[in-house]
């Protein structure tokens, strides 16, 4: 393990829940390394060497997309691949202007701070955020009532690196501050499949390439859940197999965790399920699933709705959500009406 990179993964006030020790390795640290999302990765090293070249900090990046599909990975790796400290914060811990200021100023020439979920930054904290990512500058106020001052203090240059699961969901000045903006995709069976097989390795985990693709191919176009879903089945491969993570034992503990051929879970059956029972399948507006089936309408939109409609099975439209004929065909429902057509 790299532990000069290791020790630069400073989190300050904040820790990714997932973040133990096991989850760092798994982390690839290099470009080089990091799987898939060719058209980042391509555009990223031309910016990352033409800064190096120039020897200036990278301009701000913004990364967006759902859940565990390796922004904060990609930040770390911007850090290491421009040979700077890594800093790691988020947006809702951030609550007053100060804290930013504390964080700000004890950054190093040309340091990557990294503020995950960014869009949760109050108005107060964004406005010191602008004159910084602008000039370098910090604007504080000391005292109280009539008393009160403004100073200016100079900043030494950095990059920061925001992530958000949705750029719609940013200020439209903070937005405008980022020199460059990722869009990251779900990856593909075959993506995930390389990036299984790689954790394998660091792990010490026997796989079978088939072993690799059965949890590929189930687990949603997210590496988070590719990684979580190996180290489920290795428990699997150890109690009741040889060891070995084949493609048998992989879809054994796939089952047994409740997740279906094409990866959807019980939340994801629950949301079409209830669509064709309760709405015929819809169109129904997001807030109404949300509340017929217990979840917050952010968890839906963010982390369950991006895969139902990659794989086809939901659709948005401007009254509602609805379920294609390939969901009613996964979940063995009959579109309404169809049955008239069949006779
Ligand atoms: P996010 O910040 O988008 O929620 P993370 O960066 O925390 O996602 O990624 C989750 C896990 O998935 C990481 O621990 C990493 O091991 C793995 N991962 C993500 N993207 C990649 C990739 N492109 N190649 C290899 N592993 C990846």
């Amino acid at each position: 393990m790299d532990s000069d990179f290791e020790s630069r993964f400073v989190n300050a006030e904040y820790s990714p829940s997932d973040d133990n020790d096991i989850e760092l390795s798994l982390r690839p640290k290099i470009i080089a390394d990091y799987v898939g999302q060719e058209k980042v990765k391509e555009n990223l090293s031309v910016y990352i060497e033409a800064a190096r070249q120039r020897g200036e900090p990278l301009d701000h990046v913004l990364l967006y997309g759902p859940p565990g599909l390796g922004k904060t990975t990609l930040a770390g790796i911007i850090a290491n691949e421009m040979g700077v400290n890594f800093r790691v914060t988020s947006g809702p811990a951030i609550e007053k202007p100060g804290d930013l200021a504390a964080l700000l100023t004890n950054l190093s020439e040309g340091d990557v701070l990294f503020i995950d979920e960014i869009h949760r930054l109050s108005r107060a904290v964004e406005e010191v955020l602008y004159p910084a990512m602008e000039d370098n500058e910090l604007d504080i106020i000391i005292g109280k009532g009539p008393s009160a001052r403004s100073i200016r203090l100079d900043l030494n240059p950095f990059t920061l690196v925001g992530a958000t699961t949705r750029a719609g969901q940013l200020s439209a000045p903070l937005r405008d501050r980022f020199g460059v903006i990722f869009r990251l995709e779900l990856y593909t069976p075959e993506e995930l499949s390389e990036i299984v097989t790689r954790s394998a390795g660091i792990l010490g985990i026997n796989i079978e390439p088939e072993g690799a693709m059965e949890i590929a191919s189930r687990s949603r176009g997210t590496p988070r859940i590719a990684n979580r879903f190996l180290k489920r089945a290795r428990d699997f491969a150890q109690i009741v197999g040889d060891g070995s993570i084949t493609k048998e034992v992989a879809s054994l503990a796939l089952s047994k965790m409740e997740v279906d051929d094409l990866g959807l879970d019980s939340i994801d059956r629950l949301i079409l399920t209830t669509m064709i029972k309760n709405y015929n399948g819809g169109p129904v507006g997001l807030e109404t699933i949300a509340a017929a089936i217990g979840e917050e309408s952010v968890t839906i939109e963010d982390v369950y709705e991006p895969y139902l409609m990659q794989i086809g099975f939901l659709s948005r439209t401007p009254r509602g959500r609805c379920v294609s004929p390939a969901g009613y065909r996964h979940l063995g429902f009959q579109m309404p009406g169809q049955q008239k057509l069949d006779v």
